[in-house]
């Protein structure tokens, strides 16, 4: 078992400011990331609301730039999922998939949102060709992909797509929510975005999904990418919610998902921890 005073679960925006602000208030910490670091960021398609970058950077520039900055603090980083949660005698024991156990006095909750479900049966033959994330391996840059939601994300994701496949078209269920720059981004790029379009019911027919409305209409594709919104990943520590040492910070926490907002939450947490340890308390 390997004890430390914080414990960060989660190696994107959010954990990391947190282990960097570990590093200048020297507190003992271990970072546990299940994939890789830099977490949701990836795919966004052009960030345009953080002061201290360049206009437009693309989110896997900003996830080399994580990287890079976390080179020399490897010896924190444990790269596996986290499984389990408990408190007991006034510490966070937190089991991996490896059967490894941490044990730390604070735990900061960084483990970001994760996509919701639809409410429209997928059958079993749909499932690979069906995404929640736009990281298609797509052979035929003339394939058929549909987005299927209407607020920031799915823009954002149909914007990305459009780098390197033709026939992109964004349905949704209600009307559009994206922000008005993405809406002119997506018009610019020739991407068709239709309101109103609820998918009823899903089939597989000659190698395409064949998707049927509400409204009647019925269309093939190739790909559906489902982006019809998220919610925190919370599940695992939902029952110690109010416990005062543990932190849930950036996307695990905010409703309004934000690089800025996720940096501040992984700085705020560790200097109220660190304001608690000088204090004794
Ligand atoms: C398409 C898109 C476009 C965006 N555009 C912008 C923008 O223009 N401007 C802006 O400010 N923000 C934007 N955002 C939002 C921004 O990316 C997020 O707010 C921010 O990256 C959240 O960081 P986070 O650390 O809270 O969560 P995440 O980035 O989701 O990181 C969570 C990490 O936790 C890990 N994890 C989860 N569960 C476990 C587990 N059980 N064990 C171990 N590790 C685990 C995950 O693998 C992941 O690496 C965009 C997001 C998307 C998806």
């Amino acid at each position: 078992m390997i004890k430390k005073t914080v414990s960060i679960i989660g190696g994107g925006v959010s954990g990391i400011s947190a282990a960097l602000q570990c590093e200048i208030e020297h507190i003992d910490y271990t970072l546990i990331e299940k994939l890789h670091l830099g977490g949701m960021i990836k795919y966004a398609n052009s960030i345009n609301n953080v002061p201290f970058i360049d206009k437009g950077i693309n989110g896997n520039d900003i996830t080399t730039l994580l990287k890079k900055r976390m080179k020399d603090l490897e010896k924190n980083i444990v790269y596996n999922k986290v499984i389990d949660v408990k408190f007991k005698e006034n510490s966070f024991y937190i089991s991996l998939l490896s059967g490894e156990i941490f044990i730390s006095k604070y735990l900061i909750w960084a483990t970001g949102s994760i996509p919701v479900n639809p409410d429209f049966f997928i059958p079993k033959e749909c499932e690979n060709k069906i995404f929640y994330y736009p990281d298609l391996d797509v052979d035929n840059i003339d394939n058929k992909v549909i987005v299927y939601g209407g607020g920031d994300i799915a823009f954002d994701y149909a914007l990305t797509l459009r780098k390197t496949i033709n026939n992109i078209s964004i349905y949704c269920r209600n009307k559009i929510k994206a922000n008005r720059s993405l809406i002119n981004e997506v018009v610019e790029k020739d991407i068709k975005y239709n309101e109103l379009s609820e998918i009823s019911k899903l089939s597989f027919k000659k190698e395409m999904i064949d998707i049927s409305f509400k409204n009647g209409i019925s269309i093939k594709t190739n790909y559906l990418v489902i982006a019809i919104g998220r919610k925190p990943n919370n599940e695992l520590i939902n029952s110690m919610i109010d416990n005062r040492k543990l932190f849930r910070i950036g996307d695990a926490n905010n409703d309004f998902r934000q690089l800025v907002c996720a940096s501040s939450d992984g700085i705020k947490a560790i200097m109220e921890i660190s304001q608690r340890e000088n204090n004794g308390c």
